[in-house]
């Protein structure tokens, strides 16, 4: 089991509240989109389950287990960044592999590891290739394959997509629902882009100026938007 929960999560820059008590349930399991515009808290949001950051009040658990304490490491959880840095002078394979020879796991159990995750991502072909010889929508897929190779309970996907060609993006959303249902694991996936929002999500939770305006079915909120915030943010057009 890993849901995640947070309770009264609060969280200030200097004199800048940014997370103004976010209390919320992500299931077991689910796939859950947490949309609103840029500046709103969405990566602190995560940061904070992914122990990146510290709250200064409220709790997060995960699967039932209080991870305020918690290093990232012990988190059973994975993050995938707009912005993933591969190591240049790695093969794909080390690239994937990293992590896990950093916490000294036998060789042939990372090769197992790293193959099988390469294989769900379809690069297995591509193992022995230098990021630089890589497409974009490739390097997208050893960043998730980082991600993956840990087998974590509940994955968080910070914009993933945005660095991403149009046509690219609507593949690699497809991937990534597939990834989620193939790999069972609870999936928090953060995005400003309202289309991307209402296209992935089982469930959105729509974010603005720290706090949360409305948690739904995508067209239920859609429909029956419950503050005029939520009506114009996905309402309109992106
Ligand atoms: P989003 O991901 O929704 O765009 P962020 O969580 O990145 O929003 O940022 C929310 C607010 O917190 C922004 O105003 C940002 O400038 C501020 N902020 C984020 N991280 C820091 C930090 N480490 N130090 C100071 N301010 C920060
Ligand atoms: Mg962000």
């Amino acid at each position: 089991m890993a849901e995640v929960r947070l309770r009264e999560i609060r969280k200030s820059f200097g004199e800048t509240a940014v997370l103004k008590g976010i209390s919320t349930v992500i299931p077991d399991r689910a796939f859950v989109v947490i949309v609103g515009p840029s500046g709103c808290g969405k990566s602190t949001m995560l940061r904070l389950v992914a122990g990146l950051e510290r709250a200064d009040g409220g709790t997060i658990s995960i699967g039932g287990r209080d991870v305020g304490h918690l290093e990232p490491g012990d988190r059973d959880i994975a993050m995938v960044f707009q912005n993933y840095a591969l190591y240049p002078h790695m093969s794909v394979a080390e690239n994937i592999g990293f992590g896990l020879s950093v916490r000294g796991l036998p060789r042939a159990e990372i090769r197992e590891r790293v193959r099988r995750a390469a294989e769900i991502l379809q690069i297995a072909h591509l193992l022995d290739r230098r990021p630089r010889q890589l497409s974009g929508g490739q390097r997208q897929r050893v960043a998730m394959g980082r991600a993956i190779v840990r087998n974590p309970k509940v994955f968080l996907f910070d914009e993933p997509l945005s660095n991403l060609d149009a046509k690219l993006r609507i593949v690699m959303r497809t991937e990534i629902k597939r990834l989620h249902r193939d790999l069972g694991a609870t999936s928090i996936f953060v995005t400003h882009d309202q289309v991307e929002a209402m296209t992935l999500g089982d469930w959105l939770i729509v974010m603005n100026n720290g706090h949360i305006e409305q948690e739904g079915a995508p067209l239920d909120i859609y429909a029956r938007p419950a503050t005029a915030f939520v009506a114009a943010f996905i309402g309109s057009p992106p």
